[in-house]
């Protein structure tokens, strides 16, 4: 889901510490968007209970649209639901789930680069190198959380721009952006990614395919670099 696409509706409620929510047509988004903010915050700590009744509680509404919220996190492994307890905030990702998650994006995504610098259309580019333009390097967990949207954003975009439909999907399917972002905070993490995005867009942008792969590549591996030190073995 990208960012923006719901409209935040909290009340200000001080009594009620400003996050009790109006009732929407995209409620279950809506809470959705509550819960996976403080689970990426890591204000609902790694692997502890979440529980329905404190959110009912918390945000005044009732158990289904929260319910509903925690299985949607549930499909993109930020959620787990284990007997006898109920729903858990996900563990991080250990070294093993790192290694395979890069694995397939180093397989993927400099191809989907080299792809795009052929393809992309100059609207879609123009969109893209708007996009890496407003990124700031994250001085906050919160600022971090949405530099973590809008580089799966990015990623994204570019993924559509290889316009390889069946790669788009696959790379989506492992919300990476999800468990790397929630593995560690860091702002040179950003601060570096920045920089490499921006040889990326240049490549994409002199339409220069092995450039793109190359720049794609070297993203990703100091991707995994920097986030080695935080994955547990
Ligand atoms: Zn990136």
């Amino acid at each position: 889901m990208r960012s923006g696409d719901v409209a935040s509706e909290r009340t200000d409620d001080p009594a009620g510490g400003g996050r009790r929510l109006k009732r929407t047509q995209g409620l279950v988004e809506e809470v959705f968007g509550v819960i996976r903010a403080d689970i990426m915050a890591l204000r609902i700590p790694p692997d502890t209970r979440i529980s329905i009744e404190d959110l009912v509680r918390e945000l005044g509404v009732s158990q289904t649209p929260i319910r509903e919220a925690l299985s949607m996190l549930e499909a993109v492994g930020l959620v787990t639901k284990r007997h006898f307890v109920g729903y858990c905030s996900a563990p991080q990702l250990n070294r093993q789930q790192l290694d395979h998650l890069y694995e397939v994006r180093l397989l993927m995504e400099p191809f989907a680069a080299r792809c795009a610098a052929e393809r992309m259309s100059p609207e879609a580019l123009a969109a893209a190198e708007a996009l890496a333009d407003s990124m700031e390097p994250a001085a906050t967990r919160a600022s971090y959380d949405r530099f973590a949207d809008q580089d799966a954003e990015l990623h994204d975009r570019i993924a559509e721009g290889s316009g390889n439909p069946l790669i788009r999907g696959s790379l989506a399917r492992l919300h990476s952006h999800l468990h790397i972002f929630r593995l560690r905070f860091h702002t040179v993490v950003a601060t570096e990614a920045l920089n490499e995005h921006a040889r990326l867009l240049k490549a994409l942008r002199d339409r220069d395919a092995v450039g793109a792969e190359g720049a794609m590549r070297e993203h990703i591996e100091r991707s995994y670099a920097r986030l080695l030190p935080a994955a547990q073995d």
